[in-house]
């Protein structure tokens, strides 16, 4: 064997098209599968063999790093109506403290908490960006630039995404006080990329997009300006939207813009597969088939969309549509893949009053379909070789733990079923590799008590001051 390349040896591997036996992954130091080899008759001599049945990691598609501090402190109710709107007041406060020692320590934490959950790349939609007062840092790039290095730190693939956010409401309307950690030109915006990607220059691992918040937070002159800067720097480079979230989003738009705001973004711009619509939440019939007509993702956060009671997508008929999607923890209130998937299935029953809603003829297990659909749109989102044990992808793959109550004496077709529907004790996450490196190791990461420590100092000031 090459000296330069790694190896390990799987009983059980999901390559495309389902289960495989003995499997060997082959990747370079780089982190690259640069082979994968099934039905092999006996494991090769000196390879390490994987301690369980191997799957690819799932990408998290959708992150705000700094609400992870602020899961569980806000379920309680200050005002008979409390909505996404309140809790936005109390999310917003919550912000304003947060220093660039506060995220990295955050985002450190929280990138563990995800490669344990079997999570092995995050999409981190990042809109903290100035000092309290809302001056800029000396580097226009501090804060971003925390969460990469938290996500090198811990080894998670990472695509950033800065955030352009101008406005408070749609027509232009001036930004509140409380957002103006947030605010940048486009130009500003496209600054402080060019700063991040000279400091921490793209890799296998690392990629940049960009995030115009919402239709609310820019306008379609800002949005295009944005969009041809970001393609004379990167070209092709991923774009997430916030879109559709709450009813009352679609009303200001149809009463501003005269179109709902799915129906606005794709009569304007060129939404193809570099885009991700994170929620889309309230679309209507057309809007549903125009969005999987689109090649988009549609990015999906159940946990978080029940939390906030945004509502529920129509995922019956977008699937059927042939429509995209990932799933992403967005407010971090949990971070498990197997819980988005598992609510998207039941949002479906609880409200067609039907099992197995999203499986398909051609698929008949619905963790099968909903896992692959959620590895392939969560890929897309990233705008990275990730997602699949395939030659030329990033070796990003759980082990499960074969010894796992959910999976003890099962045979491999009801596994996924198992992983996704079941929820007994502890994860059946095992180990995790991200770009080949073995970051958790029987469920515990390599860097786990340190960046926990550092984790518990920074809430600890930031909740005395709460
Ligand atoms: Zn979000």
């Amino acid at each position: 064997m090459n000296p330069t390349s790694h190896a390990l040896f799987a009983g059980h591997a999901w390559l495309p098209g389902g289960w495989r036996r003995n499997v060997l992954l082959e990747w370079d130091d780089a982190g690259q599968l640069r082979a994968v080899t099934p039905d092999l008759t006996r494991a090769p001599e000196g390879v390490p063999q994987a301690a369980g049945p191997v799957m690819p990691g799932m990408p998290n598609l959708h992150s705000h790093a700094f609400q992870r501090a602020m899961a569980g402190l806000t379920e309680y109710r200050a005002n008979p109506t409390d909505s996404f709107w309140s809790w936005r007041d109390l999310m917003y406060r919550f912000a304003a403290r947060i220093t660039p020692d506060d995220l990295g320590a955050i985002a450190g934490w929280l990138y563990v908490e995800m490669l344990k959950a079997g999570y092995t790349s995050v999409c981190e939609f990042h809109y903290v960006h100035h000092a309290e007062d809302g001056r800029r840092y000396g580097n226009p790039a501090e804060l971003a630039q925390r969460a990469v290095d938290a996500a090198a730190d811990t080894g998670i693939g990472m695509t950033l995404l800065p955030v352009l956010y101008q406005y408070s409401g749609f027509g232009a309307q001036k930004p509140r006080d409380d957002q103006r950690r947030f605010i940048n030109t486009p130009d500003q915006l496209l600054e402080l990329i060019d700063t991040l990607r000279r400091a921490r220059p793209e890799h296998g691992a690392l990629r940049y997009g960009v995030a115009p918040h919402s239709l609310r937070a820019v306008s379609k002159d800002s949005l295009q300006t944005m969009l041809d800067g970001l393609d004379a720097m990167l070209p092709g480079a991923p774009v997430h939207i916030h879109i559709a979230e709450q009813t009352a989003e679609v009303d200001a738009c149809l009463a501003t813009e005269g179109a709902r705001p799915v129906q606005w973004l794709l009569n304007r711009f060129d939404v193809n597969a570099r885009w991700c619509l994170v929620h889309a939440t309230h679309v209507d019939a057309a809007e549903t088939g125009a969005l999987a007509n689109s090649g988009a993702v549609a990015g999906l956060c159940l946990t978080t969309e029940a939390n906030l009671g945004d509502g529920i997508f129509p995922a019956h008929d977008y699937l059927e549509a042939g429509g995209v999607f990932g799933v992403g923890s967005d407010s971090h209130i949990g971070v498990d893949w197997r819980a988005e998937l598992r609510l998207l299935e039941y949002g479906q029953r609880l409200v067609r009053r039907q099992r197995n809603v999203l499986a398909s003829a051609q698929t008949v297990q619905v963790a099968d379909r909903l896992f692959d659909a959620a590895l392939a749109g969560g890929a897309r989102a990233t705008g990275r070789a990730t997602g699949a044990l395939i030659a030329g992808a990033r070796a990003d793959w759980i082990v499960l733990d074969p010894q796992h109550a959910d999976l003890a004496e099962q045979s491999p077709d009801t596994w996924l079923s198992s992983v996704v529907f079941c929820e007994h004790g502890e994860t059946p996450v095992l180990d995790v590799y991200a770009g080949g490196e073995k970051v958790v190791e029987r469920r515990r990461h390599r860097h786990e008590e340190r960046l926990y420590a550092v984790y518990r100092k920074a809430l600890a000031r930031l909740l005395l001051n709460a």
